[in-house]
């Protein structure tokens, strides 16, 4: 028994040896690799950028918060738009696997703690996100319902609408996630920096550990999303999303106006996320509703105003990730062959009628103009809506 018992414990301990040495090995590899990988034409300029993008183009178009309330240069007390802005569904664990022996699972949970000690970060379940929608009455109808048929379905609990009315029936729809705001019914920046000041408290109050901001014309991949947020550790500061124009934004510093300062944002139109230690570094800055009078100060639109607290105020850096995806681009350019590894997809529509969709095959236009019940049967196929 003993000598037996022996050996065992030699076979584990040098398998645990080979464990390590692999995991090593593979560590420097991903260090290597990343510090090596080519940077894509405009995370050079900015911070970031792990994963390839499917991403074709880059149209020149005026990123949508800069479109409509904000105060343009030439007015009084201009701001400027600076140079090149012309315009729980973790890779969780299968069932037990009957037929694995203990010193197999024994070899898996060495490596499981190798990897976990090696990358050094909390593992990241759904659990974890705190998701806020933007809404307003009027989108209730033509944009929530298409949320509630598809991706909401993947994270109800970790989902919430912020809107600007009570609505009976969208409250029971929503499993009594619909929060009214109070805020004004309107695209105007003022509007809309209301709504981000309470999601960004919402958001605090929940004590998850990364917060997500999406558009109500947002279709969230839930599980790549949960496995992207675990490529990133939340006691530390992240803000990860995607730019929508190529240049940082340049304004006049108003506490100091021969100044300029300029800064990153992620376009809110394509989501973005925020560690909790980023969170309670904006808290004395932003949260109680100081939201407001920052953006009010900067007269800055809701997404601006969040990349002007953390890049300017507080001197983090945006994280460009590839997977955001706005209808500021154009989503015929996108890869359709790659969805599982999207995060966020949207559509709008053009003035002539015709819609910028993703191109994907699946229902016809007529039942599915914007493609999310189509991009949601191609990632989960088990809607009742999908195709046979
Ligand atoms: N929105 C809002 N109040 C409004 C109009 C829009 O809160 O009166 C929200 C809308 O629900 C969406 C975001 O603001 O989440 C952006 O609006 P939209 O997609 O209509 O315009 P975009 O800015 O993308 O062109
Ligand atoms: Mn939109």
């Amino acid at each position: 028994m003993q000598p037996q018992e022996g050996t065992m414990r030699v076979k584990i301990c040098s398998m645990a040896q080979q464990a390590a040495l692999v995991c090593g090995v593979m560590t420097v590899f991903v260090l290597v690799f990343h510090n090596f990988a080519p940077e894509t034409a405009y995370s050079k300029a900015s911070p970031s950028s792990p994963k390839k993008s499917p991403v074709l183009g880059w149209p020149e178009r005026a990123p949508r918060s800069l479109g409509r309330d904000y105060e343009l240069p030439g007015a009084e007390n201009s701001l400027q738009e600076g140079g090149g802005t012309t315009e729980g569904q973790t890779g969780a664990r299968g069932a037990e696997d009957p037929l694995v022996s203990d010193e197999e699972e024994r070899r898996r949970g060495i490596l499981n703690a190798l990897v976990a000690t090696a990358t050094a970060k909390p593992t990241t379940s759904l659990d974890d996100i705190f998701v806020s929608v933007k809404t307003t009455k009027k989108f209730h109808k033509e944009r929530l319902d298409l949320i509630l048929r598809t991706w909401f379905k993947l994270a109800p609990r970790q989902t919430w609408f912020f809107t600007d009315e009570d609505d009976a029936e969208y409250q029971r729809k929503t499993g009594g996630h619909l929060v009214n705001t109070n805020c004004s019914a309107s695209h105007r920046r003022t509007a809309l920096c209301c709504k981000m000041a309470r999601e960004f408290d919402a958001f605090l109050e929940s004590n998850k550990r990364w917060w997500c901001h999406f558009d109500d014309d947002n279709y969230v991949n839930v599980p790549q999303l949960v496995r992207t947020l675990g490529d990133y550790d939340p006691t530390q500061d992240w803000y990860l999303g995607k730019n929508s124009i190529r240049a940082p934004l340049e304004i006049i510093n108003r506490d100091n106006v021969s100044q300029r300062i300029s800064f990153w944002f992620a376009t809110g139109g394509a989501g973005f996320c925020i560690s909790r230690s980023l969170g309670l570094k904006m808290m004395p800055v932003a949260g109680g509703g100081k939201f407001i009078s920052v953006g009010d100060k900067i007269r800055l639109p809701d997404d601006v105003t969040i990349g002007y607290i953390v890049e300017h105020v507080l001197r983090r850096k945006l994280t460009v990730l590839d997977e955001f995806h706005s209808h500021l681009e154009s989503m015929k350019l996108l890869n359709t062959d790659n969805l599982a590894s999207q995060i966020s997809f949207s559509y709008s529509k053009h003035t002539r009628g015709k819609m910028n969709a993703l191109p994907i095959d699946g229902l016809d236009n007529y039942q599915d103009p914007t493609r999310f019940l189509s991009i949601h049967c191609r990632l989960f196929g088990d809607a009742p809506y999908c195709p046979k």
